[in-house]
């Protein structure tokens, strides 16, 4: 059998590479996406908003997160791949899905080689691993927001066992929030519990104003590490900081109400936003030379090209969405980032180009 060569192949099936296939594929272009859900459990950030309504994706009134992604892959599947002729040449065009979490990337030639497992990743099982070969690369595999440290059971054998509980609360209206933006709306006017440190988490409380003044800080544990200048704002603006370790969870169901405090304490709330960093799916990049910032977010320039440490594009290395250094991360940017993305790429890829 003839092996395939694809004209871009896309990292991750949230909003950004969706879009990025969509629009590579209208150019005529033969693209794989390779997406992680069934591998790895990791669905996309759009994904854990379990209950609680997006509101502001184009061009849904209100959408919960797997209902979102299912829209998303229905719109790859209405571009199957198809066979047709540019002058004498066979071609290809249309989007082939495939689950692989890709684990590794290597430049070979002109062609990028993606090795990815493609079997669900169990403890003490071996992966199944597949190789795919395309002429450019689209990498929108976003990032994990970093789970709360509490009831964390480090025992348990997956890690979303080892946070069974906290998962239980994840993407609901009374549950926890990583967004203030997106779910501040749910309470105006009501006490928000905001978890993180340093002057970090106070960026948080300054998107918080738009919905309430009713705010505290829980710091779990730690010294709370703000600066002095932020301290004082904290101070003016009469925002609680709690510095004492959080035992447990105080629920109904999957309604989050307060915490326990190792002290015997309680504190009860009306919605609670965790801002504890992140963790970016950039792992197949390793011995990669590309720039990224201090979060390990991705720096690319106007076309969506990664950069190396001269500050070079790297040849048919692109990126979008929350991947991406210095942008929101929203669905709406997701888009937009993958559209440009996907056209970059495909753009690349063309014979000839306007003289210099
Ligand atoms: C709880 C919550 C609520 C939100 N609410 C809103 C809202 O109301 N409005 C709004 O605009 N935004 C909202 N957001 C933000 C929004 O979800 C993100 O900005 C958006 O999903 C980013 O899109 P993306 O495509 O860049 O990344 P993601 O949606 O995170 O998609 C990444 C994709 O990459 C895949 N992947 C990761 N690693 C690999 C790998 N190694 N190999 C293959 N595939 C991989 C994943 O499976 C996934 O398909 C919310 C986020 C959260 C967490």
């Amino acid at each position: 059998m003839k092996e395939i060569i694809y004209d871009v192949a896309v990292i991750g099936a949230g909003p950004a590479g969706v879009q990025a296939a969509v629009s590579a594929s209208h150019q005529m272009r033969h693209v794989l996406v390779l997406h992680s859900g069934k591998v790895s459990f990791s669905r996309g950030r759009a994904y854990w908003s379990k209950s609680v309504e997006i509101e502001d994706a184009p061009v849904f009134p209100g959408i919960i997160g797997p209902h979102f992604a299912k829209e998303l892959m229905k719109w790859m599947e209405s571009r199957p791949v198809v066979d047709f002729m540019l002058g004498s040449e066979n071609r290809k065009t249309g989007i082939d899905i495939r689950d692989g979490m890709v684990a590794k990337i290597i430049k070979n030639g002109d062609l990028f080689e993606l090795e990815a497992s493609t079997k669900t990743l169990k403890q003490n099982t071996s992966s199944e691993m597949a190789s795919f070969k395309s002429r450019t690369v689209v990498v929108a595999a976003g990032f994990d927001d970093k789970w709360p440290d509490i009831e964390f059971d480090p025992n348990a054998e997956r890690l979303y066992k080892q946070y069974a509980t906290v998962f239980r609360y994840a993407g609901n209206r009374k549950g926890w929030h990583v967004c203030i933006r997106c779910d501040g709306h749910l309470h105006v006017n009501e006490h928000l519990a905001l978890l993180g440190i340093g002057d970090y988490i106070y960026e948080a409380a300054i998107g918080a104003q738009d919905f309430t003044d009713k705010i505290t800080i829980l710091t779990n544990g730690r010294p709370h590490g703000m600066s002095p200048s932020v301290l004082k704002q904290v101070k003016a603006r009469k925002i609680n900081i709690i510095e004492t370790k959080i035992k447990r969870h105080i629920g109904e169901k999957t309604n989050l109400l307060g915490f326990e405090m190792v002290d015997g304490s309680e504190l009860f709330f009306h919605g609670f936003l965790v801002d504890e960093g992140l963790i970016p799916n950039t792992k197949f990049l390793d011995g990669w030379d590309y720039q990224k910032d201090e979060e390990g977010l991705i720096v690319a320039n106007e076309d969506m090209q990664m950069l190396d440490s001269n500050g070079a594009p790297i040849p048919g290395l692109f990126a979008a969405g929350d991947i991406i250094s210095g942008e929101r991360n929203l669905i709406a940017t997701a888009f937009a980032l993958g559209q440009e993305a996907g056209l970059s790429a495909s753009d690349s890829l063309r014979q000839w180009h306007f003289p210099d």
